[in-house]
Parts: structure tokens; C-alpha cells; sequence
């Protein structure tokens, strides 16, 4: 399976859907931050792109708020696209993330608890 092929099975929308309203990045709290905003990122995958996406800022950017795919009228859910293409990277990187033992150096005090096991939880699976 190539990474468009695996982008669709795990995120399960069809990207082809999308009819570049534009309506996601409108909504997108990150759009100030992304390289490759929501819209164009479903586009990317359309054009069987994942290598920019995988050297892009936006999948790392995004916040999983899920705002874009409340406002998509095709239902494509790009946020879901997003956490696909951000499964397959932390893949490939394999075990070279950081681990457990890590993270207490890199702690900030004032860092919610919450937000650190949910964070903990996404990206080590
Ligand atoms: S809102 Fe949906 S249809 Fe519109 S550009 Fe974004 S992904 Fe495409
Ligand atoms: S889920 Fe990601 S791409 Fe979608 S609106 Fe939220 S931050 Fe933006």
C-alpha cells in the first residue's frame, strides 16, 4: 500500500471529495502557522505529494481541534487527513522519538498534566 493509499484507510475520508471551497483553512486556529494549510494538505494527498507533507511544518501544527472538519461541506474532514499523515511519519521515525525517560528534563512547570499524558498517549501509539 503507498502512503495516499494508507492516508485514506486510516483516516477513512476520500480526499477526492473536496472541492477546494477553502472553508477548513478559514476556520483553522494554526493557519497563521501552516506552511501547507488544511485545504492545500487534502490537495498534497490528492496529488500522491506526501513527501513535502512529510517536510512541512503543518502536520505538526495542527491542534486536532477538529473545527475544519465541522465546517467541510463535503465531509472531507481534513483534520482527520492531518492525524493520518502525522501516524505515518511518527512510524517512520520509528524509535527515534522521545521516550519516557526523556521528557521530565523538557518539562515546563506550568505544562498541564492533562495535555501531557493525552500528548503522551497520540504519539506512541
Ligand atoms: S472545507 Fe472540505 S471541501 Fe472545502 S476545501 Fe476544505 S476539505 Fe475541501
Ligand atoms: S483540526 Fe487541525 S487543520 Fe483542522 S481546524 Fe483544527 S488545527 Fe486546523
Amino acid at each position: 500500500m503507498n502512503k495516499v493509499e494508507e492516508i485514506k484507510t486510516i483516516s477513512g475520508v476520500n480526499p477526492l471529495k473536496c472541492m477546494k471551497c477553502g472553508k477548513c483553512s478559514a476556520s483553522c486556529p494554526s493557519f497563521n502557522e501552516m506552511d501547507i494549510k488544511p485545504h492545500q494538505f487534502v490537495t498534497y494527498v490528492i496529488n500522491d505529494d506526501v513527501e513535502a507533507l512529510a517536510n512541512s511544518k503543518s502536520a505538526w501544527k495542527c491542534l486536532s481541534c477538529f473545527a475544519c472538519i465541522e465546517r467541510c461541506p463535503r465531509d472531507v474532514k481534513p483534520g482527520k487527513v492531518i492525524d493520518a499523515a502525522r501516524q505515518i511519519l511518527i512510524r517512520q521515525r520509528g524509535q527515534e522519538g522521545l521516550s519516557a525517560d526523556e521528557i521530565p528534563a523538557l518539562l515546563d512547570e506550568e505544562t498541564p498534566q492533562q495535555l501531557l499524558m493525552s500528548a503522551f498517549r497520540k504519539y506512541r501509539r
